[in-house]
């Protein structure tokens, strides 16, 4: 089946803003110095339909940094260029059961990036952009995301600026699959459009656009631009569901049975396959990085909407 109806998604979107909006757990991310200046309060909800319908409360036009949510949409645009074979094998599919930034993960691996949503493996995906220099992979990566979003998306040059001053951890991911083998591109390079990529400007609006673009077979309901092929959509949704949420994805597909991916400024993103997508941004963060407010809201929601990919009814 589809969503509800049109005023029944708006009515639900509301009541779940409304019980949420004096939620106050969870802490924002101190480790990128600029992030720990994020407003903490602010909170927005939105629902996009692969109808082309979208729903928005609160702070949903909010800007912020899309950080680990961007490895969702690289891998697709990668797995679009090299096809499910080659992904599938040099960046993996597997949850590594650590945290994201975990070198360690890499270690116990033989060198092996384990899957996309973490640090190393994201890295290793970036590596594999289409483009002969930094610059046209980066035209790419912001045609392509932007594609997802249905205009064109910019970079917050402060959170780059900071995060370049600070991520020396991801500096050494890079340098350790290289050591590996695992990186053909140069490491230096790769992390600084890792961390370009980290820094593109969104809202949950746009969250639940991309999203939505995503659970309609590459297809961007508002703008009708086919950005990636279904088989890429497929792809990318079962990866997200094995490791979207960090340590914690089997809690999420537990607790709210779709595919989703966090990133550490307080983003997050559900998407039902053939229905649509929440998109949330709420800055608060549980242990493993992921919006406390957030997944409550895409819990709700999930439940709300009858989203849980695993209910025979
Ligand atoms: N840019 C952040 C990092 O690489 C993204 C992490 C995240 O959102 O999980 O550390």
């Amino acid at each position: 089946g589809s969503l509800p109806g049109w005023d029944d998604v708006d009515a639900l979107v509301s009541a779940t803003y409304d019980r949420l909006r004096d939620d106050r757990d969870g802490t924002v991310a101190d480790y990128i110095p600029k992030l720990a200046a994020a407003e903490p309060d602010q909170f927005g909800i939105a629902v996009a339909d692969v109808a082309g319908g979208t729903h928005d409360v609160g702070d949903a036009w909010a800007p912020f940094t899309i950080q680990s949510i961007s490895k969702a949409f690289v891998y697709a645009l990668v797995a679009e260029v090299l096809g499910h074979e080659v992904v599938g094998e040099r960046i993996g599919v597997n949850n590594t059961g650590l945290p994201f930034d975990s070198v360690v993960a890499i270690e116990l691996n033989d060198g092996h990036p384990m899957n996309p949503m973490v640090n190393a493996g994201a890295i290793a995906t970036t590596a594999l952009l289409p483009g002969a220099s930094p610059d046209e992979k980066w035209s790419r990566l912001v045609a392509a995301l932007s594609a997802f979003a249905g205009h064109r998306l910019s970079i917050d040059e402060q959170v780059y600026a900071s995060e370049s001053a600070s991520n020396d951890r991801n500096r050494a991911l890079g340098q350790l699959l290289r050591s590996y083998g695992r990186l053909d591109a140069d490491p230096a390079e790769t992390v600084d459009l890792y961390t370009r990529q980290c820094a593109l400007l969104v809202s949950a609006h746009d969250l639940a656009v991309m999203g939505a673009t995503l659970a309609d077979g590459g297809v961007n309901p508002v703008s009708g631009e086919q950005v990636v092929s279904p088989e890429v959509c497929r792809d990318t949704l079962a990866v997200l569901a094995a490791s979207g949420l960090y340590e914690h994805s089997g809690e999420w597909l537990f607790e709210i049975g779709v595919p989703g991916k966090s990133g550490v400024s307080g983003g997050i993103v559900a998407i039902a396959p053939g229905k649509g997508a929440i998109g949330a941004f709420s800055p608060r963060l549980d242990e493993a990085g992921n919006s406390v407010r957030g997944q409550r809201a895409a819990a709700q929601l999930s439940r709300a909407l009858g989203l849980n990919v695993f209910a025979s009814r």
